[in-house]
């Protein structure tokens, strides 16, 4: 299937896209998988590898495994709900298998019941774990592994499986068995779905090749293929839905003080910052818009970690940074700050779908998971991607765009992935505003320009996806590097 902008932005739950809301879709996938079997399960058996099984305390993932395997879903379930749950949980160390679907079955079973391998990692990817559901006998009812690939896409050895067998069937010719002949409907599945889109686009060579064939801007070409999935209006509701997720996310986190939970004692700072900036700036003069920034990425990274309702953009430990932009393009660009309200609102529609342009490129051609190639493919994808949306929202061209996402992840490349006691809190809080920061730079430095340069996005993703190869996996999200060891927890 094509990559949507609804893909890339995402509801969730912080303080991890592929720590938390992955491993909870996971569970709620599994109690899927176990259709009318549920009644039958006397038994679960959870296995966690690699970075899951590594920094997974301190992402919430254990958690989050447990929620989704009573079938909590984090687009749609509540805090409070959550909050019950997590009680009941530790009180009755019991999960009710499949709960929302109305007929639950309760199992002991705690998060100390799974299994945790943080030195094994599996083949396909270092963020995977294994449920497996038991009948009376100890008889295996079903069995699943699941790999949370980053910005809380998931993907099972089932799907995997799949997908290699159709491209061996499509290699050999794919005529001469049984197998063949299915594994070539799914093919055509497919590929009539990826060309149901009237502009596809795998590379950013090939999306301005497109601008250029038909004089439309990234943002059209974009909303143009989105039309292919849904209805206009879908388009507008969804993002000013998500755009209000990220604005309720940030002032909820403006009245919160204290600290953050994981023993790490970071204390959330969005709240003073907040009264003594309204007090500084009563009147938004332009001299402070960065102040303004760095609050709202903070405020929102603030809430991921503390667990809170967030927008995977395109991940969780990168939250901040797409708002944060937003809220600078909101304010501080003159045609949009003095346009009324619907400047604002196409402002909003046109920077989240030019930012999802360029986030289709990094999911596609590289990766978006910390685990994978660093936090450059979390903290820099969302630099590049908030970088292109300002530069569109500015009225830049598809050449200007493109030179805005390229500077962006040129100046994050190689950043690692080190966060102390496995939590998302540092560096990667400071490490949002740093990178709003970053994009907004390249952004007007793009628009200084005229859409010539040196380096494309192309070869900038290319070389941030074999530096994240190549990057040791103590700095892939597995809190065995970098600060995670030289600083001292108290
Ligand atoms: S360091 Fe970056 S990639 Fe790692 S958890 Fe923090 S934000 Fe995510």
């Amino acid at each position: 299937m094509p990559l949507s902008v609804f893909d890339l932005f995402t509801v969730g739950i912080g303080p991890s896209s592929s720590h938390t809301v992955g491993p909870m879709r996971a569970g709620s996938s599994f109690i899927n998988l176990l259709g009318e079997s549920l009644g039958s399960v006397a038994g679960i058996k959870v296995d966690v590898f690699g970075s899951l099984a590594a920094t997974g305390a301190g992402h919430g993932t254990f958690d989050a495994i447990l929620l989704g395997l009573e079938g909590c879903r984090p687009d749609l379930v509540e805090a409070n709900e959550l909050t019950a749950r997590r009680t009941r949980m530790s009180e009755t160390g019991t999960i009710i298998l499949g709960d929302s679907t109305g007929a639950g079955v309760e199992l002991a079973f705690t998060e100390d019941d799974m299994v945790k391998r943080p030195l094994t990692v599996l083949p396909r990817h270092t963020n995977a774990l294994t449920i497996t559901a038991l009948d009376s006998a100890g008889e295996t009812l079903a069995e699943e592994t699941y790999y949370s690939v980053g910005g809380g896409f998931v993907t099972s050895e089932t799907e995997f499986l799949e997908k290699e067998r159709a491209a061996e069937a499509e290699a050999a010719g794919g005529a001469d068995s049984e197998f063949a002949v299915s594994e070539s409907v799914v093919d055509a599945e497919l590929e009539s779905s990826s060309g149901e889109l009237p502009y596809p686009f795998h590379s950013g060579a090939e999306l301005l090749q497109r601008c250029a064939e038909t004089g439309m801007s990234i943002t059209e070409i974009m909303h143009a293929n989105e039309l292919s999935m849904r209805s206009e209006e879908e388009i507008r509701h969804g993002l000013l839905h998500i755009y209000s997720v990220m604005e309720e996310c940030a002032s909820a986190s403006l009245d919160r003080s204290g600290y953050l939970p994981g023993g790490l004692k970071v204390r959330r700072r969005a709240h003073d910052w907040y009264l003594k900036l309204k007090a500084e700036d009563p009147d938004r003069d332009p001299g402070y818009y960065l102040e303004w920034v760095n609050l709202i990425a903070m405020a929102v990274n603030e809430e991921n970690a503390s667990g809170g309702r967030v927008v995977t953009a395109p991940t969780n430990g990168a939250a901040g940074i797409i708002p944060a932009v937003l809220h600078y393009a909101l304010n501080y660009v003159t045609s949009v700050a003095e346009g009324g309200e619907s400047a604002k609102h196409r402002a909003i529609i046109d920077f989240l779908l030019t930012s999802a342009a360029v986030g289709v490129l990094y999911k596609e051609r590289a990766s978006i998971s910390g685990a994978e190639v660093g936090c450059q493919g979390e903290v820099g994808s969302a630099s590049s991607m908030a970088a292109g949306g300002l530069a569109a929202v500015m009225g830049g061209t598809p050449e200007q765009v493109e030179n805005a996402a390229e500077i962006a992840m040129e100046h994050n490349l190689g950043l690692t992935c080190d966060p102390i006691s496995g939590l998302v809190q540092v560096p990667c809080i400071e490490r949002n505003a740093i990178a709003a920061g970053k994009a907004i730079n390249a952004a007007r430095m793009a628009l200084w320009g005229d859409g010539q340069h040196r380096v494309s996005l192309d070869e900038v993703i290319e070389t941030m996806r074999q530096t994240g190869a190549d990057m040791s996996s103590k700095y892939k999200e597995t809190a065995l590097g970098g600060l995670a060891v030289n600083v001292v927890e108290c």
